[in-house]
């Protein structure tokens, strides 16, 4: 059977680097936008993004490396089945350092779909990115925002040809180097590369962008044709709307799962209590067992973010810190000192385990 190894064409003692440069090979030769249409060198693409992301993260190799292939696919991704779990782009872009040619539809099905590679014609719109900060509540319910956008549109006046480059937008000249003549191609400086002047003006576009529930930091959204406008063709530019998400002052994030700590008191501790955590979307009653320990951690299942584009949600972590006071007014202490002769432990020693 075919494993990760097998896949990266790699052997299984590869260092971090030989398997980020055996990613790159096999990527770049299955790339979608070198094999249109082709169906096998797809899911190839697909299989080589997800065995990068395993054997490239120190933690999930060690386990791979433990389970095996079959046992890993099963149980060792948590779940988390491969077209859903990773982003092929983002793996794609995080070794190819981004700016890949394909938009990014939210690591769902037809990312390859439909679009043919982009031809870098002038006449074309520019594509024009945006960022959005988005809270974690905005990002747990989904939500609308309307953004502002300074773009090129076309004008009432014509757009003239460029005569310095006849309408290409770049200009070549001969260069003579010790590598014998060397023609360089650069973007014409009369016309800025756009192979005409005048009949442009830019404009500010309001534009409407419904952002899904799930949005993580790093994913983004490709608005076909909303970017700068073609002035003497007909294809548009598009806008990408970058997600990013703020900090949040009382939960932390972990793909779909949210973490917050709580505070509690030795005697709740010891005795069971409840408790009411907040949560996004309120708050939750929840029973804190007796005898809970330092460091625990208690699930409230479902109340994490839902999965993007998926009825499938996280859950949210409780984490138990228990509170033992510095200071304690007398009443207490005598209590505390009653207790100390009812209870019959005795002090221990252990060797620290690093487990
Ligand atoms: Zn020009």
């Amino acid at each position: 059977m075919r494993d990760y190894y097998d896949i990266l064409n790699v052997d299984k003692n590869a260092n971090a680097n030989e398997i980020k440069k055996a990613y790159r090979k096999v990527a770049m030769k299955y790339h979608p936008d070198k094999n249109p249409g082709d169906k096998a060198s797809e899911e190839k693409f697909k299989e080589s993004a997800e065995a990068y992301s395993v054997l490239s993260d120190q933690d999930k190799k060690n386990r791979y490396d433990q389970m095996g292939h079959q046992q890993y696919q099963q149980f060792g991704s948590q779940g988390q089945g491969f077209s859903g779990g990773i982003n092929v782009e983002d793996i794609f872009n995080s070794v190819f350092g981004g700016g890949g040619s394909f938009s990014d539809i939210f690591g769902g099905g037809d990312i390859f779909g439909g679009r043919s590679s982009r031809q870098n014609n002038s006449s074309r719109g520019n594509d024009l990115k945006i960022t959005i900060n988005l809270s974690l509540e905005e990002i747990f319910k989904g939500t609308t925002k309307t953004i502002k956008i300074k773009r090129w549109e076309k004008s009432n006046e014509e757009a003239i040809k460029c005569s310095e480059c006849s309408g290409s937008g770049e200009v070549r000249f001969v260069q003579k180097s010790f590598l014998g003549q060397v023609v360089n191609v650069q973007p014409c400086s009369s016309c800025s590369g756009m192979g005409y002047r005048g009949g442009r003006i830019q404009k500010t576009a309001e534009i409407k962008i419904n952002v899904p529930i799930g949005v993580g930091e790093g994913n983004f959204m490709t608005l076909d044709g909303e970017g700068d406008k073609s002035i003497v063709g007909s294809q548009n530019g598009n806008l990408i709307v970058y997600f990013k998400e703020k900090n949040h002052e009382l939960f932390s994030r972990s793909n779909n799962d949210i973490y917050i700590d709580c505070l509690i008191n030795y005697v709740d501790a010891v005795l069971g209590t409840e408790i009411k955590v907040p949560t996004l979307s309120g708050f939750v009653k929840m029973k804190v067992p007796e005898g809970i320990n330092n460091g625990q951690l208690l699930r409230l299942k479902n109340k994490g973010i839902n999965e993007l584009n998926r009825h499938r949600s996280g859950s949210q972590y409780v984490r138990i810190n228990i509170i033992i006071p510095s200071k304690i007014n007398n009443k207490t202490k005598s209590i505390l000192q009653d207790l100390r002769l009812n209870l019959d432990s005795e002090t221990e020693f252990k060797k620290i385990s690093n487990d």
